[in-house]
């Protein structure tokens, strides 16, 4: 609308001007015409004066007035009507005299100037008669306007149409630009609101080359640094979260922890205590004496086992320590662990089998000894007299595709029952207290076994297990030479048996 107002204006301003110009020059042409004409009809009327007898110019008029008046008439195309000196009708080309009252203007002429009136379309112009410094009369002359006023109102009207034009033209043009400029900044408007919802940009809203285009690249580079931020803000957060949850269950780790060992320290030291305590009462009693003597040592071994135990798992959650890894020939360290355990597998008349392949791990020589020896003791601690503990290595390819090593130890004993299996790995916890401890149990072994297995990217898990028995698997890294890992075959005798 403005700009079709601004344009009306422009246009109006336009027309004023040029209509007010062609206004100007009519009366300019008809001022020039008319003094030509006053003045071929002054030089006609002097003629006939002089050539005349002289006579007052009021009776030279009343005489000559009309047939001069028909002769200038003929003369300039015009009609005319003359007056005498003091006003008075004197002839008139018109077949009629004319009514028009003319009294100013010929007031006009009496004092020597030139005088209009216009009426309608009709123009008189008025001019006074001279010969010499004597005044003759006033000459008349009717010219018709109407051609010049066509012109006029034509040229008007082609204005008012350039003008209704203009404003039409003016409008719509406006109102197509003003369309597209304000859906454009509303797409804007919609991309900041979904940013401000978190649903950032995947594109510009709007792709121009124009100062709109640049803002809506603007918007978009704004959403992405947004969307950057935002999520590493989230991820940040995240982590903090999963943090903090890890401090909690870890404390409460700590706690249970702490309260598990104390009591399970207190066992032994109270059985030590009682026993300490027969041997000052009986101390005359060799039997009771002897008694006394091998389960107070029972119980200080199991205090031993439980405080080494504690304190390595303790130690591995506090400190994140480091696995010293190396190439361990597994072989002959699986064979040191059978022999440490020989005496005991003895004494329980268990038979330990091996089916042992040679490789290398890439693991710590001590961790590997101790989950081992934790394995293979739990295998004879829950067998059966003149039960059997099989001991086998193999290398396989694990889910992610890498090689690892193998060890399986299987044994003939109890089993585990199926409600404990998803918690034998969990710190302090015994299927049976009374079982445990009556092997010496502290439910901290195969808590170790997994920390140990794990810290050096290595996996355990229990296989299988029933009324005839468990087999308990541990995966280790292969050691690898240059880029090439060696690969050991299975011995799959050894499984099957
Ligand atoms: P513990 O020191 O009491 O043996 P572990 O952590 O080594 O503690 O084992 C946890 C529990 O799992 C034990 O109480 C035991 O009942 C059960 N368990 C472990 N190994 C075997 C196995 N080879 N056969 C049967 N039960 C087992």
């Amino acid at each position: 609308m403005f700009l079709a107002l601004l344009l009306v204006f422009i246009v109006t301003c336009l027309s004023v001007l040029v209509l007010s110009g062609i206004r100007e020059n009519q009366r300019t042409m008809l001022e020039q015409s008319f003094a030509q004409q006053a003045e071929a009809a002054n030089l006609r009327v002097r003629e006939e004066y002089l050539s005349g007898g002289r006579i007052p110019p009021d009776q030279f008029m009343e005489q000559t007035g009309q047939r001069l008046a028909v002769d200038l008439g003929a003369q300039s195309g015009m009609a005319v009507t003359l007056y005498t000196v003091d006003g008075s009708f004197a002839g008139t080309s018109l077949p009629f005299q004319p009514r028009a009252d003319v009294q100013d203007a010929l007031q006009f002429t009496a004092q020597g100037q030139s005088a209009y009136i216009t009426e309608g379309d009709q123009l008189l112009f008025l001019a006074p008669l001279y010969n010499a410094d004597q005044r003759l009369g006033t000459v008349q002359f009717h010219a018709s306007l109407a051609e010049q006023n066509a012109f006029y109102a034509r040229i008007r009207q082609l204005f008012l149409l350039a003008g209704a034009i203009v404003l039409g033209v003016g409008f719509l043009i406006g109102y197509v630009y003003v369309r597209r400029q304000v859906s454009v900044i509303a797409r804007l408007n919609r991309a900041t609101s979904q940013i401000g919802q978190g649903d950032y940009l995947s594109a510009p809203s709007v792709i121009r080359k124009d100062e709109l285009g640049e803002l809506a690249q603007g918007i978009y580079d704004m959403s992405s640094r947004i969307s950057t931020s935002v999520g590493a803000l989230h991820e940040e957060k995240q982590k903090l979260i999963e943090t903090v949850g890890r401090l909690r269950e870890l404390e409460q780790q700590q706690k249970q922890f702490i309260g598990n060992i104390s009591h399970e320290l207190k066992t032994p030291l109270t059985s030590i205590i009682a026993y300490a305590d027969l041997l000052a009462m009986y101390s005359d009693d060799p039997a009771l004496l002897d008694d006394a003597g091998r389960r107070i040592h029972v119980e200080a071994q199991r205090l031993y086992g439980l405080v080494e135990k504690a304190l390595q798992l303790s130690a591995m959650d506090v400190y994140e320590f480091e696995t010293q890894a190396e190439a361990v020939p597994l072989r002959p360290l699986l064979e040191e662990a059978v022999a440490r355990l020989q005496g005991k597998a003895d004494n329980c008349r268990v038979t330990i089998h091996t089916s042992l392949v040679d490789g290398e791990v890439w693991a710590d020589p001590e961790n590997v000894m101790h989950i081992m020896l934790n394995l293979l003791d739990n295998a004879i601690k829950y067998n059966r007299p003149g039960g059997q503990v099989h001991l086998l290595n193999y290398t396989a390819a694990s889910a992610d595709g890498t090689h690892r090593m193998i060890i399986e130890v299987t044994d003939t004993g109890i089993g585990i029952p199926e409600d404990a299996v998803s918690r034998i790995f969990d710190p302090f916890y015994t299927v049976s207290r009374d079982r445990s401890r009556a092997s010496g149990g502290t439910g901290l072994g195969l808590a170790l076994v997994r920390n140990l297995t794990e810290k050096q990217g290595g996996t355990v898990q229990l296989v299988e297990t029933g009324p005839d028995g468990s087999r308990l698997r541990v995966e280790l890294l292969l050691h690898a030479f240059g880029s090439e890992r060696i690969i050991y075959t299975p011995n799959d005798e050894a499984r099957n048996e």
